[in-house]
């Protein structure tokens, strides 16, 4: 079956190396691999194959999620050189000055730490001084068993996302990590000015051929669990902001950690959505075309294993 690939992080020089980050030349090398078998389609094309129904089983199609600018400084030479155009999908609230922690934490933990499994000690070691009652929770079945349609985790990559995403209230993890951004001496103010694209990046990926899609307003981990509503508001400040900007509507879009369910698919078709893309290979057996299967990149590289 046709699929999409998904990309994330890129590093260099100026982005630092990050969990499952590649180089230019990695990235370079993938595509080359996947072209010896497959075909990459440009990304209008797959968008026009999947509204007429002609897409065949070797096409792929590349996608960028999140709108960094280590995609747009890394990747997109790469792509430029092999004259191949992505779907690249954008969630709006940082171009509206507001901080995403999700990255800035991401950041910090790739900047501050010798390696992500000294931070994920750090910050079980400040869970338990926080919470020592949840030792148990720490070692429990649900937590090393978290995620586990993500064969790529570590066992520290599910726990530690299992406290985040299930234990853990918003506040309490913020504060959390407040904390140790200020043992570290960590400026999150200073990070975030240099981890996303600007209005002119968008816009000069759109003149070049390239597709920008929607990825919500505010990137919820849980947009599942939002009542239809607040989904509702999501998707449409989102679809606002980037009509706007590039004068045209999108039509193509990613869920945003892999997190819908009826009333986003719905709401998307009502908006004229023709295209929307999973964060898994997961085939479902009823999958509507605001479904579709992408692979992480990270299950193409030589070792399958993120680099930490
Ligand atoms: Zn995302």
């Amino acid at each position: 079956m046709a699929y999409g690939i998904m990309f994330h992080h890129f590093h260099n020089d100026f982005h630092p190396v990050g969990q499952g980050s590649l180089a230019a030349a990695q990235l370079e090398e993938m595509l080359e691999n996947l072209q010896q078998k497959q075909t990459i389609l440009p990304a209008d094309e797959w968008l026009q194959r999947v509204i007429e129904g002609t897409l065949q089983a070797d096409h792929r199609c590349l996608t960028f999620d999140d709108a960094l600018l280590c995609q747009y400084e890394v990747a997109l030479p790469v792509l430029q050189r092999r004259g191949l155009t992505a779907f690249w999908f954008v969630y709006s609230s940082v171009f509206f000055g507001n901080r995403e922690w999700l990255e800035i934490y991401r950041h910090f933990r790739s900047v501050a730490f010798a390696s992500v499994d000294h931070f994920y000690q750090a910050f079980f070691a400040a869970t338990l001084r926080l919470l020592p009652q949840w030792q148990e929770r720490l070692s429990s079945p649900q937590a090393s068993g978290h995620l586990a349609d993500f064969a790529f985790y570590s066992q520290n990559d599910r726990i530690f996302r299992y406290l985040r995403d299930e234990l853990l209230t918003t506040a309490l993890y913020d504060q959390l990590m407040q904390q140790l951004m200020q043992q570290q001496g960590y400026d999150p103010a200073q990070a975030a000015r240099h981890l996303w694209m600007c209005d002119e990046q968008l816009l000069d990926l759109q003149q070049q051929g390239h597709l920008i899609g929607l990825h919500s307003f505010s990137h919820p981990t849980r947009l599942d669990r939002l009542p239809a509503a607040a989904q509702q508001q999501e998707y449409q400040r989102n679809f606002t902001h980037l009509t706007h900007l590039l004068g045209q509507s999108p039509r193509s879009m990613a869920h945003p950690c892999n997190a819908y369910n009826q009333d986003t698919l719905r709401l998307l078709r009502e908006m004229g959505i023709q295209l929307g893309f999973r964060s898994n290979r997961l085939a479902l057996p009823d999958r509507t075309s605001l479904e579709w299967p992408r692979e992480d990149h990270i299950h193409l590289l030589p070792t399958a294993a993120p680099a930490a």
